[in-house]
C-alpha cells in the first residue's frame, strides 16, 4: 500500500493546504494528514480543534485519515510505516526552509523522501498565519478557508473577546 504523511500545523487549514491534500492523496493508497503538537508553541486552536477543522474539510476524502503527533516527524513516520512525506511549496521563502528540513530528515532517515507540491497560483499567497491576523481585524477570509472554518474561527475570536 502507497502511504504518505503530510505533517503541518494547520492552525487553522486552509484552502491552500486543502489544494495540496486533494493533489496528493489522488497519487496514494492512503494519506495521513497530521497535525504537529508542540508544547513550545502557540496556537490558536487546540489540538482537537485543529483535528475537527481537518476531519470536517476532507471528510469528502475517501483516503484521508487525520491525526496528531508529537515528537519527532521520523518515529512518527517509522511508526506508521510510511516513507513519503509530502509539503507545499509557496514560495522562495518557503523553499529555503522545506530544502533544509528535507535534507535534515534524509539525514537522520535515508529511506524517507519528501515530495514537494507547488502551490495553486489561487493560493500562493495564503498561510494560516495570514487568515489568523486577517479575521482578527475583522478580513474578509471567505475565499482563504471553508465556510466550517470561517465559523470555528468567529467562535474562537467571540469566546477570545469574553
Ligand atoms: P502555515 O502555518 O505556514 O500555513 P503549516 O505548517 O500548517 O503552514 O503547513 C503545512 C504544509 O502546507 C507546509 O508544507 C506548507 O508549505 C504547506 N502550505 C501552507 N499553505 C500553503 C498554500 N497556500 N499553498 C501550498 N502549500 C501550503
Amino acid at each position: 500500500m502507497k502511504l504518505a504523511i503530510c505533517p503541518g500545523s494547520f492552525d487553522p487549514v486552509t484552502n491552500g493546504h486543502l489544494d495540496i491534500i486533494k493533489r496528493s492523496a489522488c497519487l496514494v493508497d492512503k494519506l495521513i494528514v497530521a497535525a504537529f503538537i508542540n508544547p513550545t508553541k502557540h496556537y490558536m486552536f487546540t489540538t482537537e480543534e485543529r483535528l475537527d477543522m481537518l476531519r470536517e474539510t476532507t471528510r469528502n476524502i475517501p483516503n484521508v485519515e487525520v491525526d496528531a503527533f508529537d515528537g519527532l516527524l521520523n518515529e512518527y513516520c517509522a511508526e506508521k510505516n510510511c516513507h513519503l512525506l509530502i509539503r507545499g511549496l509557496r514560495a522562495f521563502s518557503d523553499f529555503e526552509y522545506e530544502f533544509q528540513r528535507a535534507l535534515m530528515i534524509k539525514q537522520i532517515d535515508p529511506t524517507l523522501e519528501t515530495a514537494f507540491f507547488m502551490t495553486d497560483s489561487r493560493y500562493s499567497y495564503l498561510s494560516s498565519t495570514g487568515v489568523r491576523e486577517l479575521a482578527h481585524f475583522n478580513g474578509d477570509i471567505t475565499r482563504m478557508v471553508p465556510e466550517y472554518v470561517q465559523e470555528m474561527i468567529r467562535k474562537k475570536l467571540d469566546s477570545m473577546k469574553k
